[in-house]
């Protein structure tokens, strides 16, 4: 039954006219209620509001208007939001209706929306000479009423408002519906979530403030969306997203596409200065407009120390290029910053109880933020986050509010949340309603197979011998490999066998929502938060040795003496993983080494030997496999690529003792050629059967010009680096070798790394076949399959895999999959969260090699002197690489006093007043000392210091002491080797310094509870490593700035 009646509404157009409209509004008796308590029988789909609360909260239109940032806390519970609140917010403010619309869409969000205004008995008629805010507020009342009666009282309301007399009218017209301050509310009802507090008083500060800001204007007025787009369409104005380069004034726009028909626009608008920024902050879409050619200016080339200073000096300048203002902004992308509030040096405004401060962002292309807060005194020195609230003509600054308190600056846990939210990562706990969709496996209540699955499924506990290589003490096993011969030796089976992942993790389940939003775990250096709750990802996921798991398998049918493939094998199984090895033991198994295999430990010796016969032949016969795979991929070019991984070691009290670069064993490599193998063949299958939309992974060839430094820096040493191709490439990186110094490969490959590409994933609607390749791997087709335990992607490569089996045996169907569109906006999602994920791990791996090198005096400590290796030249100094410590940073020859570094007869250094003088290969400085020259590949040595700025994050310096080579105690073995040696020479250097460091504390070294999680933490598993550093290890934060600014 429905009851029509009229609805008028005021309504303002987009010129800002009053209109009044008036809309025939139906009303209806059955409108759903949404709660699990409902005894009416509403037609309650999707997300309900639980029955085991106290309350329900209704919150009144101001407070869903000013305050929707407390109420997206999760932790806050059954909250209902009106259509009237609703309404008011979509009419005035569209981005925060956005938000609005996915927080009621999230079920993660207990909240839901009740439609009070259709809802015949809560819908209140507007009265005459009723003000709109008076009219909302009762129509918010009489939905809470509503709700009270229609749950037969079984469940108190609480409606929450800030308008005091409403409080004082209608707090006691009916038992059980209370109407209260939102400071109230979160006083009785949330003492302890102090996030919320902070948040209310922050905003309550905010909308006090709000009135009157100066009126002298300090910038040009944005031009409207319809010019800025009528501009854009017509060419006068370019629409580009906003880079700012960390160290200067500058900023860039990417331009989108490279639509521009002028090819001078390829490399970006240059954007000079604050006034020209024109209030634009950095990542925000913006319009710009070309200044006349007479004004277009060049980039700065030189080494800048810190960000303070200005050294735009001509000589320092590119050539001219585009430059131009912003006169529009598109979209604002402001996300959540991290600000440190100043020391009080009595320049706080102060305006009646409140202070206005200037936080400085953590992140140094964002402008100061301008934060009005009672709480200035006590949060000097302290890191905490604010959001940007608007940025008018009239103000300097943007305006802003806090958040959340992280603690004070340069605490190790203040300074990890900051690297966490500075890259967008959010890794609450997870939440009961999470964990309660997990299956239990308890020592009481042990997980079992369900016995449907055991009839649905290929069986292998039987039949293979499957065991797994993992780094020592990993508890996510995802990959786990078997090998037999077939057919009296004529054929061979591999196989791989895969976490099965996507049986206990639901499509649009909460587990999936909040892996999906995570998309990847994150490691830190000391630390890593998973993307799946620990019963799956530690326990009934993870392919432990000597328990049945659930897998996704693909066996290989292999001639034996080719090893060409005849058949291919996908699909579900149950495997008991019989040896659950480390790399170090089974490559000591295959050097015929004495090695104790757990497993093995309670048998008798015969029966033992036998055992052990048979492991070491199928790992054997797994290495020799392994061997012609990569031989074939390197047929086709593939890349072996240097990154310069350190791990920290940590003691109990989490001191790092040393810094240990990474190990490579050759196992690393067979197991990492079969994960390889089965990803490529998986992208296969998956591509072949849904040809527009499958979730592969491209790698695309990296741009010829970021190639230039790796080509000049190879010639100074008469080697010829040929990058036409990967595999010209890979050849001539192998040539590049110094017989003195096996040092200059390993830059020259780290050089390669840095040009390169990264690596993606899409779909494959998105792009023509040609661009599916993968040019570090030399494959036509690649994706992600091996790891669905860590990885999102993996986890929507298992649903495709699965759907394309089905396929084949005639069930299920293709409309039930992700179109190509959403899958490629899953791609683009995924790609962010990975460069978040790789950004966060190497600031904070900085952060420990800070923490590190801080503790001792630079002066006198021999841990801080190192060798260096010189592998690029700039105008004013050069940049360096220090392999003890795999750090990489800039050696400045020239200071601001115009003093160079010059070297004495000795070698040692010592700064005068001189010139500079930059050549291709070289950089001398001159003084009254005479000529000192710097070469490429020289190693020099170098003194390391911390930089510590409050406001940002920590540095480490690097200061030349003498340009002679760093002389350790022990003369250093003519190593020629290649990288292995190396590393186990650095590796061994590392460990003598670390062994001295013990001494001297007079302790015995011990694996305390966080290095082994550390150590597992840091390398899941080797394959992840391998994929870092072929496809894009060094994550160089200079190049990505560039990518960033010189690519759309
Ligand atoms: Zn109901």
């Amino acid at each position: 039954m429905m009851i029509k009646t009229e609805k008028v509404l005021h309504l303002k157009s987009c010129r800002g006219k009053k209109v009044r409209v008036v809309r025939e509004h139906y009303l209806r008796e059955r409108v759903p209620c949404y709660s699990s308590l409902c005894q009416a029988g509403c037609e309650n789909g999707g997300k309900v509001l639980p029955a085991e609360l106290t309350h329900y909260v209704v919150p009144d239109v101001g407070v869903v208007v000013d305050y929707q940032e407390i109420l997206e806390l999760r932790e806050l519970q059954g909250i209902i939001f009106t259509q009237t609140a609703c309404q008011a917010v979509q009419h005035s403010r569209r981005r925060q209706y956005n938000r609005l619309r996915n927080l009621l869409k999230d079920p993660r969000h207990d909240c839901v929306l009740f439609a009070n205004e259709f809802q015949e008995y809560s819908y209140c008629p507007r009265e005459k000479g009723e003000k709109q805010e008076k009219w909302h507020t009762r129509c918010v009342y009489s939905a809470a009423v509503w709700y009270h009666n229609h749950l037969a009282g079984m469940m108190d309301i609480v409606m929450i408002t800030e308008d005091q007399d409403a409080v004082a009218h209608y707090s006691c017209l009916n038992s059980g519906v209370y109407v209260i301050s939102v400071q109230d509310y979160l006083r009785d009802f949330w003492t302890v979530l102090t996030v919320a507090h902070e948040l209310y008083s922050s905003i309550s500060q905010v909308l006090q403030q709000k009135e009157s800001s100066g009126s002298q204007r300090e910038f040009t007025e944005h031009l409207p969306t319809e010019v800025l787009e009528a501009g854009i369409k017509s060419g006068r104005y370019i629409k580009g997203t906003l880079n700012v380069n960390k160290h200067h004034k500058e900023a860039y726009i990417a331009t989108d596409g490279l639509s521009n028909k002028n090819t001078d626009l390829n490399w970006g608008v240059l954007v000079y200065g604050g006034k020209n920024r024109n209030r634009a902050v950095h990542g925000d879409t913006v319009a710009v407009e070309l200044l006349p050619k007479s004004e277009w200016r060049g980039k700065l080339t030189a080494l800048v120390e810190g960000q303070e200073e200005d050294q735009s000096g001509k000589e320092n300048e590119s050539r001219p290029m585009p430059t131009g203002r912003v006169v529009g902004i598109l979209q604002r992308n402001w996300r959540d910053y991290v600000v440190t509030f100043p020391p009080s040096d009595g320049t706080y405004s102060q305006s009646r109880n409140s202070q206005r401060i200037l936080a400085v962002p953590w992140d140094r292309r964002i402008p100061k933020i301008r934060i009005s807060t009672q709480q200035a005194d006590s949060l000097q020195d302290h890191r905490v986050v604010v959001r940007i609230d608007s940025w008018e003509s009239t103000s300097l600054y943007p305006n802003g509010h806090s958040v959340r308190v992280l603690g004070r600056a340069g605490e190790l846990e203040t300074e990890v949340q900051t690297i966490l939210l500075e890259n967008c990562i959010h890794v609450p706990p997870f939440s009961d309603a999470q964990l309660r969709e997990m299956p239990i496996n308890s020592p009481e209540n042990p997980w079992k197979m369900d016995p449907a699955q055991v009839a649905k499924r290929r069986d292998l506990r039987e039949s293979h011998l499957v065991f797994s290589i993992d780094p020592l003490g990993c508890e996510d096993v995802d990959d786990t490999l078997s090998v037999r011969s077939l057919d009296g030796g004529k054929l061979l089976e591999l196989g791989v066998h895969i976490a099965d992942v996507t049986h206990f993790v639901k499509e649009g389940s909460l587990t999936d929502l909040e892996a999906h939003s995570r998309a990847t775990t994150y490691y830190l250096a000391d630390r890593r938060y998973d993307m799946l709750p620990a019963v799956l990802s530690a326990d009934l996921c993870s392919l432990l040795g000597g328990v049945d798991r659930y897998a996704m398998s693909v066996l290989w049918e292999l001639d034996a003496h080719s090893l060409a493939v005849n058949k291919v094998w996908y699909g579900r199984t149950i495997i008991r993983s019989s040896y659950q090895l480390h790399y170090e033991l089974a490559q000591a198994l295959l050097h015929g080494e004495q090695a104790e295999v757990q497993e093995l430990s309670n048998l008798r010796s015969e029966e033992k030997d036998a055992k052990l016969h048979e492991l070491t032949q199928a790992l054997e016969m797994l290495t020799h496999v392994a061997r012609h795979l990569r031989a074939q991929r390197d047929k086709g070019g593939a890349l072996e690529l240097e990154g310069v991984e350190v791990r920290a070691q940590l003691d109990e009290e989490k001191n790092i003792t040393a810094l240990v670069p990474r190990q490579p064993l050759e196992v690393h490599e067979t197991v990492a050629e079969c994960m390889i193998y089965a990803n490529h063949w998986v992208a296969r299958k998956i591509q072949e059967t849904f040809p527009h939309q499958a979730l592969l992974r491209r790698h695309p060839p990296p741009r010829r010009e970021f190639f230039t430094q790796l080509v000049e820096s190879a010639e100074a040493r008469g080697f010829t680096i040929d990058v036409r191709t990967n595999k010209t490439l890979a050849e001539s990186l192998d040539k590049a070798v110094d017989p003195q110094d096996p040092l200059v490969n390993r830059m020259l490959r780290m050089m390669a790394t840095v040009a390169m590409s990264q690596a993606l994933y899409f779909s494959t609607g998105q792009e023509s076949q040609d661009q599916y390749y993968h040019y570090g791997l030399a494959l036509d087709r690649y994706t992600h399959f091996t790891s669905p335990i860590r990885r999102y992607a993996d986890i929507v490569v298992h649903r495709l895999l699965t759907a394309a089996i089905d396929l084949d045996q005639g069930l299920g169907n293709v409309k039930a999959l992700a179109s190509n569109k959403e899958l490629e906006e899953l791609a683009q999602h995924i790609n962010n969260k990975n460069r978040a994920a790789q950004q966060a791990q190497k600031l904070s791996t900085t952060l420990f090699q800070c923490l590190y090198f801080k503790e001792r005096d630079p002066q006198t400590d021999q841990h801080c002197v190192a060798d260096a290796v010189i592998y690029s030249i700039r105008n004013n100094g050069m940049l360096v690489f220090v392999p003890e410590y795999g750090v990489k940073g800039p050696v400045y020859l020239k200071n601001r006093d115009d003093q160079v570094v010059c070297a004495r007869e000795d070698g040692s250094c010592e700064w005068l007043s001189g010139s500079i003088q930059q050549y291709a290969d070289h950089i001398t400085t001159t003084s009254s000392r005479g000529t000192s020259t710097f070469r490429l590949f020289h190693h020099i040595t170098v003194r390391i210091s911390v930089h510590s700025p409050l406001f940002h994050s920590d540095s480490l310096n690097l200061e030349i002491i003498n340009i002679r080579p760093h002389l350790t105690a022990e003369p250093r073995q003519p190593c020629s080797q290649g990288r292995s040696q190396l590393v186990q020479e650095v590796m061994r250097l590392a460990e003598e310094a670390h062994k001295q460091a013990q001494e001297k504390a007079g302790r015995q070294p011990k694996q305390s509870k966080e290095e082994k999680q550390f150590g597992q933490s840091k390398t899941p598993n080797l394959y992840s490593l391998m994929e870092e550093v072929r496809e894009l290890a060094l994550l160089d934060l200079e190049t990505v700035t560039r990518v960033c600014a010189t690519t759309a």
